[in-house]
């Protein structure tokens, strides 16, 4: 019996030498591992043998199924993951496959960027309906409903007195109704107006900003949004206040800054001007301080507003604004 278990041992180490794939060494485990194989019929005669030898051959022949087992598995690593245990190979070596991640959209991005701007500067942040009565929206702003000015916004009407907010200057009022002077706030939030070509969209994002105190001057919105501008894009961003006009403010400004795309060469994106328009401001017109109470020979204050999508297509240098809208999971993964 010990002479057959050397001679299976002898055979079998001889054979595995000379598999080379995958079947031939299934081959092999059957024929010496298997129910039927040569160890198993080895066990099953066990039996036969006197009892005194039984221990040592049966210890013997453990010894070489165990033997036979470990050959038999580091010959199956020779052959990459066995395709009968495919499941149990495991290896630690390989670089693991990255799960795709997640991202916050390029516009949420800027939003908070240019929060965090003025929260820094002593901002507070608030937030109103995007519902919003005519009488916010317009009214309290300075337009009455025969005012020329509504012809600059393409309103969604909801009812008569009721719409979508055409911009975030509803809460310069309703800030300002709620507490009394000094304010220094900041509402962001979604607007809508009826337009819709490369550079409009009938939902977009803006940030309102009022400040209101005794002895505030255009020199104090000046210097706010000229910060402003230096930290969004940069230190050496040249920037112009161009006389405008808006029903809520009284003198008003257009902030433009150096076209990011031609720094002022002249290019299409700038219409050969060279500058770029991205905000509208102005000093709060005495008329809106009668709706909420203020007194607008003691208090003074500015109040701007900014497109988020503007700045965000001027920062990437994006030139459709719809882009941001076709959640292409390709175009919001590069930001
Ligand atoms: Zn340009």
């Amino acid at each position: 019996m010990k002479d057959r278990l050397l001679e299976i041992e002898r055979k079998a180490s001889r054979e595995l030498e000379g598999v080379t794939d995958p079947e031939a060494l299934e081959q092999f485990r059957v024929r010496y591992l298997g129910k039927k194989g040569e160890i198993t019929s080895i066990m099953r005669d066990l039996g036969r043998l006197p009892p005194q030898e039984r221990p040592e051959v049966g210890k013997l022949a453990n010894r070489l199924k165990e033997k036979l087992n470990r050959l038999f598995e580091e010959k199956k690593r020779d052959f990459g993951p066995g395709r009968r245990d495919e499941k149990a190979f495991l290896d630690v070596s390989l670089p693991g496959r990255e799960p795709p991640r997640g991202q916050l959209h390029p516009i949420t991005q800027v939003l908070e960027e240019v929060c965090r701007i003025f929260v820094r500067m002593g901002y507070r942040i608030v937030k109103g309906p995007n519902v919003e009565l005519d009488y916010y929206n317009f009214e309290a702003l300075n337009i009455p409903k025969d005012h020329p000015a509504r012809d600059m916004q393409d309103t969604f009407y909801i009812s008569e007195n009721v719409v979508l907010r055409t911009h975030t200057s509803p809460m310069q009022v309703r800030t300002m109704e709620r507490h009394p002077p000094p304010v220094a706030v900041i509402a962001p939030g979604r607007v809508y107006r009826r337009d819709s070509d490369v550079s409009h969209t009938p939902m977009f994002h803006q940030v309102e900003g009022l400040l209101v105190d005794r002895g505030v001057t255009f020199g104090d919105l000046k210097g706010t949004l000229t910060s402003f501008v230096h930290q969004m894009f940069g230190k050496k961003t040249a920037l112009r206040f161009r006389p405008s006009f808006f029903p809520f403010t009284e003198p008003s400004a257009e902030v433009d800054i150096r076209c990011v795309i031609c720094k002022g060469e002249g290019c299409r994106t700038c219409g050969q001007t060279g500058w770029l328009e991205i905000l509208g401001s102005g000093m709060v017109d005495p008329a809106v301080y009668e709706f909420v109470d203020y007194d607008p020979e003691v208090y003074s204050g500015f109040a701007f507003g900014l497109g988020i999508e503007r700045i965000a297509m001027l920062k990437y240098g994006i030139d459709d604004i719809h882009m941001f809208f076709r959640n292409d999971i390709r175009f919001l993964g590069q930001f």
